[in-house]
Order: structure tokens, then C-alpha cells, then sequence
């Protein structure tokens, strides 16, 4: 924070701070059927990825609370696929936050700079990274004396994937995915994402699910979904061959059947030596398991050569959300 402190007597204020929140994928994500209120249980095991968003927080004394996309953004961004408004997560974070601490929305307004790597509507949880990036920052501006899981608590009101983005590293995650337990991964898993361009919506992708469950399509859902304990031991233990055997997303068939090219390219990924591929979260990015990170840049590089599509490689467990 030191670059961007003032001092105003003795009165330490800040005239900006930053903080960066991971992107996530799901090694498994298995789903239940739908519950009375709409959500779906689920039994995740999300990884934080070093894919990361940033959020810089300039206090206004006017009290609004503004969002802007920074020019610096990843060029797999569409700045008109994201609200600029108080309906942005980062946003919503902010006036939740404010409203916790019981400040005065008159004078404590905050301008929140997006700088998105996360590409949205991808199944990377990018728009709960900027809600996690922003409620640190604003935590930090405003002296909440808050800590870590106080903020994914309350991150939880805005999205089931924000606690996560807060808390970083590896877990299960029950409930609606709000339900966390660390898993102590300290082996890095090495991955490539090939993200799309456009999105998919995560309710769509849920509302498929049920339907091809429904008509026979695909088997009824768990009463209660699970983690595979070998799929968390093969992460704990860094075995990738192993880990790729285990890998599994229920929403894969009905994210491929919305964008049928998500399919090639999982072919393309594993005949260029990927060990597994799968769509991340409820798509449509895809991810690829590699053995180590040498491999994970050169299936890269072989794939964006193949396809001339982007692909990035990167590395898990990564630090939840924190100040820069
Ligand atoms: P999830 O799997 O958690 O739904 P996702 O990665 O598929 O996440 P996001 O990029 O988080 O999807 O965004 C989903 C939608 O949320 C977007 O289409 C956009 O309309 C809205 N949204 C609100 N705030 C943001 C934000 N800060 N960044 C991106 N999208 C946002």
C-alpha cells in the first residue's frame, strides 16, 4: 500500500488501494437437482488459478459508488458484457461493505478500477474474483479491521463462488459451493485455458442440466453430490497422471451442447498431449491438465499454433485476495 499512502496530520488515509483476487476452475464439480429455492447443491473441488483480477479503490467523497474497465484489461474481455453500474459485483461488494461498517453513504463513495484477466461468463468465477479484489480494497480503505473470513462471510451474500476468491488456495466446496474446507495442496497443478470469447450463462447451462436429466438424456442426479476423496488425495499428493483420471463436471454435457465447438477442442487439447481436458466450471472455457510447467507452455503454444485460439498457462493454488 506504502506507493499510494498520504498523510494528513495524523490521520493516515489512502489515496488509493489495490488488491488482486484469483480466478477459479473446478477440478470436479458434481450437481444435484435443482432445490425448492431454485439452487442447485453442489460438491466442488476449486482450485485458484494465477489468472488474476485487480481491483483499484480511490475513495469519492461524494459517496457514489463508480466502476470503470481498465484500458490494461486481457483482450478476451468484452468491456459490453460487463455492467459498469452499481449491478458490476465489484460494485455490489463495495455498498455491501459500506453498509456493514456503517459508514456515511453520503461521504464514503468509492471508485472501483477493474482490470480483468478472467474472461466473463467463462466458468472462472471472474466476476466473484472482482468482488473479492474489491472487498479487501475497500476493507483496506476504510480501516474495516476485518479479517479474511469475516470477508468471505460476507462475500457469501453476493455469490456463491466470492468466498472462495477471498480464501484462494484449494478446497471442497459444499452447499452451493459456499461451504468451504481447505485442502492443503502444495504441489502446483500446471494448466492451460483456452478461453471463448463469448459466455455462457451459468443458469442456462444449470436449466440444460435438469432438462437432459429430466428427459433421460443423462442419469438423475446424486441425492446428495460428493467429492471423490481419491481425486483430493491424487491434488494433495501433486499427482497430475492420477489427478486426470478423476477429473469431472457435470455441467460439461450441456456446456458442450450449447457451444459444440468446446468439443473439439477438448480433442484438440489431448491429441497435442494434454493429459485431460475439461470444461472449467459451467463454460466455456476450457482447461487442460499438464505435467509440469514446461508442458503447460509448450501445449500452449502447440494449441494456439493448431487452433490460433489463445491458450494461457497457468498454475494452482494460488494467495486468495489481498492487498498489493
Ligand atoms: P460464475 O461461474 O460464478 O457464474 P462466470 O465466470 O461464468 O461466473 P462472470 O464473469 O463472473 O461469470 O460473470 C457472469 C455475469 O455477471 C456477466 O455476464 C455479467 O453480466 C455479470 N457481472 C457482474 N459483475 C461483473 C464483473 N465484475 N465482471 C464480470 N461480469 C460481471
Amino acid at each position: 500500500m506504502s506507493p499510494s499512502d498520504a498523510t494528513a496530520g495524523s490521520t493516515r488515509l489512502f489515496s488509493h488501494v489495490t488488491a488482486q483476487a484469483p480466478g477459479k476452475v473446478n477440478l470436479a464439480l458434481a450437481v444435484g437437482g435443482p432445490r425448492e429455492d431454485g439452487y442447485h447443491p453442489v460438491a466442488s473441488v476449486y482450485l485458484s488459478v494465477s489468472m488474476l483480477e485487480e481491483v483499484t479503490a480511490t475513495p469519492r467523497g461524494d459517496g457514489e459508488v463508480s466502476v470503470s474497465l481498465s484500458d490494461h484489461s486481457s483482450v478476451f474481455v468484452d468491456p459490453e458484457a460487463i455492467p459498469q453500474d452499481a449491478s458490476n459485483l465489484a460494485a455490489r461488494a463495495a455498498l455491501l461493505l459500506r453498509e456493514q461498517l456503517g459508514l456515511d453513504p453520503a461521504t464514503h463513495g468509492v471508485h472501483l478500477e477493474i482490470t480483468k484477466q478472467v474472461p466473463v461468463a467463462g466458468g472462472m468465477g471472474g466476476g466473484s474474483a472482482d468482488a473479492a479484489a474489491a472487498l479487501v480494497a475497500c476493507a483496506a480503505l476504510w480501516d474495516a479491521g476485518l479479517s479474511r473470513q469475516d470477508l468471505a462471510d460476507l462475500g457469501a451474500d453476493l455469490g456463491a463462488d466470492v468466498p472462495f476468491a477471498v480464501t484462494g488456495g484449494a478446497a471442497v466446496g459444499l452447499g452451493v459451493g459456499d461451504e468451504l474446507t481447505p485442502l492443503l495442496a502444495r504441489h502446483p497443478v500446471h494448466l492451460v485455458l483456452v478461453p471463448a470469447t463469448t459466455g455462457l450463462s451459468t443458469p442456462q447451462v444449470y436449466a440444460l442440466l435438469d432438462e437432459l436429466r429430466a428427459d433421460g438424456t443423462l442419469p438423475a442426479p446424486e441425492d446428495e453430490p460428493a467429492v471423490d476423496p481419491e481425486l483430493v488425495q491424487a491434488l494433495t499428493a501433486g499427482d497430475p497422471e492420477r489427478l486426470a483420471l478423476l477429473l469431472h463436471n457435470d455441467l460439461q454435457v450441456p456446456a458442450a451442447a450449447m457451444v459444440p465447438e468446446l468439443s473439439d477442442m477438448l480433442d484438440v487439447g489431448l491429441e497435442e498431449g494434454a493429459l485431460a481436458g475439461q470444461v472449467s466450471g459451467s463454460g466455456p472455457t476450457v482447461m487442460f491438465l499438464a505435467r509440469s510447467a514446461e508442458e503447460s507452455y509448450q501445449l500452449a503454444a502447440r494449441i494456439e499454433d493448431r487452433t490460433g485460439v489463445a491458450a494461457v498457462a497457468v498454475h494452482g493454488p494460488v494467495h486468495g485476495a489481498r492487498v498489493l
